[in-house]
C-alpha cells in the first residue's frame, strides 16, 4: 500500500474524511506514517491544524454541501485510497423524529459516502481501495435513541456492496463496523444519552463495555489498523465486505 523504495512506486495518495477527530484523525496519520501522500478533510479547521503540521495536505468541506464534495473531488486528483470517515449522529427516539432530522445524518452519512465513493472512485487507477465507515448499529434495532443513525449506517453496507460490484475488479470497497470506539463521538453518545435517560455517564459507559465479551471499548489508533489493512494488498482479495470490529459484541 504505502511507497516501496525497492520497486521505486510512488507514494499512495489517499483521501481521508472526517479527519480531525477520531478514526478518521488516526486513520490519517497511520496513512501519512506509512508513506502516503494524505489529503485531511473535515468542516472543522481547527481539528486540521495539526495534521497539517505532521505533512497531510488538508482541505475544509462541510460535506453535507454539494460545493463542499465538489472541493474534495477536484482535490482528489490522483487518489488511490478513500476513506469516508465524516459522520454524525442525532440522538432522538424514533417517533419523535421529523423529516430534517432524517435529511441532516443523511446528507454527512450517506449522501458524502455516496456521492464521494462515486466520483472519487471512478477515477482510480487499477489496485484503488475505498473503505466506508458503517456501524454495529446498523445491523441493531435501535428505536430508543439511535434509529435515524442506524438506518444510515445499514444504507452505508449497502452502497458499499453494490459499488464494489461497479469497481470490480479494479478497485475495492469495503466496509468497517465499529461497536464502541473511544471518540469524541462516543463521548457525546454517552452524556445525551445518560441525560435522556437519568443515568451517570461513567454507570452508562461500564453498562455498555461490560456487554462486550472482550470487555472493553478499542481506542481509534486500533481501529485504523484495521482500516488500513483493508486498503492494503494483504486485503486484496477482499471487496464488498463489512468487518465488524466490536470486541464480540456483533458476530453477524
Ligand atoms: P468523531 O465525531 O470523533 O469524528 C467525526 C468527524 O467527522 C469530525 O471531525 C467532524 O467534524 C467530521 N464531520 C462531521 N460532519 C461533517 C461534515 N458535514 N463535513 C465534513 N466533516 C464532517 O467521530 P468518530 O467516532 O471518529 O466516527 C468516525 C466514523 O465512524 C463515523 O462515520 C461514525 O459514524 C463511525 N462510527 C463510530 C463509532 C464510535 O464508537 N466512535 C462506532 C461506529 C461507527
Amino acid at each position: 500500500m504505502t511507497a516501496d523504495p525497492s520497486t521505486g512506486d510512488a507514494a499512495r495518495t489517499a483521501v481521508v474524511t472526517g479527519a480531525a477527530s477520531g478514526i478518521g484523525r488516526a486513520t490519517a496519520l497511520r496513512l501519512l506514517y506509512e508513506g502516503c501522500d494524505v489529503l485531511a478533510v473535515d468542516r472543522d479547521p481547527a481539528g486540521l491544524t495539526d495534521l497539517a503540521a505532521e505533512g497531510c495536505r488538508t482541505l475544509v468541506a462541510d460535506l453535507s454541501s454539494a460545493q463542499g464534495r465538489d472541493r474534495v473531488v477536484e482535490s482528489a486528483v490522483g487518489a488511490s485510497l478513500l476513506v469516508n470517515s465524516a459522520g454524525i449522529i442525532r440522538l432522538k427516539p424514533i417517533l419523535d423524529v421529523c423529516i430534517d432530522d432524517l435529511r441532516d445524518v443523511y446528507a454527512v452519512n450517506v449522501e458524502a459516502v455516496w456521492d464521494l465513493t462515486s466520483r472519487i472512485g471512478r477515477a482510480m487507477p487499477p489496485g484503488g481501495a475505498i473503505v466506508n465507515l458503517s456501524s454495529s448499529s446498523a445491523k441493531l434495532a435501535t428505536t430508543v435513541e439511535a434509529a435515524v443513525y442506524a438506518s444510515s449506517k445499514a444504507a452505508v453496507l449497502s452502497l458499499t456492496r453494490s459499488f464494489a460490484y461497479a469497481f470490480a475488479p479494479h478497485v475495492r470497497v469495503n466496509a468497517i463496523c465499529p461497536g464502541i470506539i473511544d471518540t469524541a463521538m462516543q463521548d457525546a453518545v454517552l452524556a445525551q444519552v445518560g441525560a435522556a435517560r437519568g443515568i451517570p455517564v461513567a454507570e452508562l459507559s461500564e453498562a455498555r463495555t461490560a456487554a462486550v465479551p472482550l470487555g472493553r471499548a478499542a481506542t481509534a489508533d486500533e481501529c485504523a489498523g484495521v482500516i488500513a489493512f483493508l486498503l492494503s494488498d494483504a486485503a486484496g482479495y477482499m471487496t464488498g465486505q463489512a468487518i465488524n470490529y466490536t470486541g464480540g459484541l456483533v458476530t453477524w
